[in-house]
This record gives C-alpha cells, structure tokens and sequence, in this order.
C-alpha cells in the first residue's frame, strides 16, 4: 500500500510579510474599481461625515445586483477619497475592503505575485512583519467582505 502524502505545503508567507500603509499615499483608492460596503458601514460613515443616512445613501453610493457600493467620482477615484486625493474621509469606517488590503486572495497567489503589487501598493515589503497568523485573519476577513472587483470584472 502506498504512503499518502500529507506534507501540507506551507504557504510562502509562512515567515510573515512586511507591509505598511504609507500616509497620504491613497493609490489603492484611486484604482478604477468599486467597493462594497454593508449597511453598517454607510451609518457610521454618514454619522463621520455629519449627514443623515439618506443623503449618504443618495450622494455616495449605488446598489448593483442587490449590493450596496460607494460611488466613484468622475476621475474614477473613490467618492470616499479626500479633494486632495490623499486620504479616506471615512478613515474610521472603511470597509473590510479597505482594511485587509493587501492581504486579499488574489495577491497572496504567490510571492511573485506579492512583489508585483509593489508596482501598486508602496507599503508593501515597508514597516513592521505581519505574522503568518495576522495574514490568514485578515484575509479570512477579506474573504467575508465583498472583494474588491476591477472595472472590467463589474
Ligand atoms: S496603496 Fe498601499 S500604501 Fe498606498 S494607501 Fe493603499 S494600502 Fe496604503
Ligand atoms: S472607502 Fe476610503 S479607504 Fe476605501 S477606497 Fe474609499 S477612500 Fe479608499
């Protein structure tokens, strides 16, 4: 009878990965795309922005097969991003979105992968080492969460 193989091969950021999100950078929130936020995410960012729920719900998003997305301005930036284009207005409550990126499946494929969002992401491979446990979490999060989804895949 043959041996089964049960090494389970570890993933390449099994060491851990450095990122960290450099200020008023905001590139990720001007990639053409949408983001998907929940119901209570809209509350806390209406209560951030001081208006009421209605008004948010009309000037900021849309909802596209039933999900709710923030709208994208006309230089296809997040309708969330300051004028000035270098930080979130809603910092307190972006979406998980937001929060777990770069840690999405889609960049966590392999490690050449990982480098090339360097081309979009400055943070990565710059401060602290986030453990193989944090990235799993948080991904798992992203997971949870609506993905992020380019233009062409909307
Ligand atoms: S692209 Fe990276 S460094 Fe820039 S704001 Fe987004 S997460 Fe932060
Ligand atoms: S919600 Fe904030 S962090 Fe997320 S894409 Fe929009 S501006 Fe960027």
């Amino acid at each position: 009878m043959k041996e089964q193989n049960t090494k389970v091969e570890e993933p390449f950021y099994s060491k851990g990965l450095k990122f960290a999100c450099q200020e008023g950078c905001a590139a990720c929130c001007k990639i053409p795309g949408w983001v998907g936020i929940k119901d209570e995410d809209a509350e806390k960012m209406a209560e951030i922005l001081g208006i009421k729920l209605n008004r948010f719900l009309a000037k900021y998003t849309h909802r596209k097969d039933g999900k709710l997305r923030l709208n994208e301005r006309h230089d296809h930036a997040c309708a969330m991003l300051s004028k000035d284009n270098t930080y979130c207005l809603v910092h307190e409550a972006r979406p998980s979105q937001c929060r777990t990126y770069p840690f999405w499946d889609e960049i966590l494929v392999n490690e050449f992968i990982w480098i090339l969002e360097k081309r979009a992401c400055p943070g990565i491979d710059q401060g602290r080492i986030y453990s193989a446990d944090e990235i799993r979490k948080i991904n798992r999060d992203e997971q949870q969460a609506e993905g992020y989804q380019n233009s062409e895949d909307a």
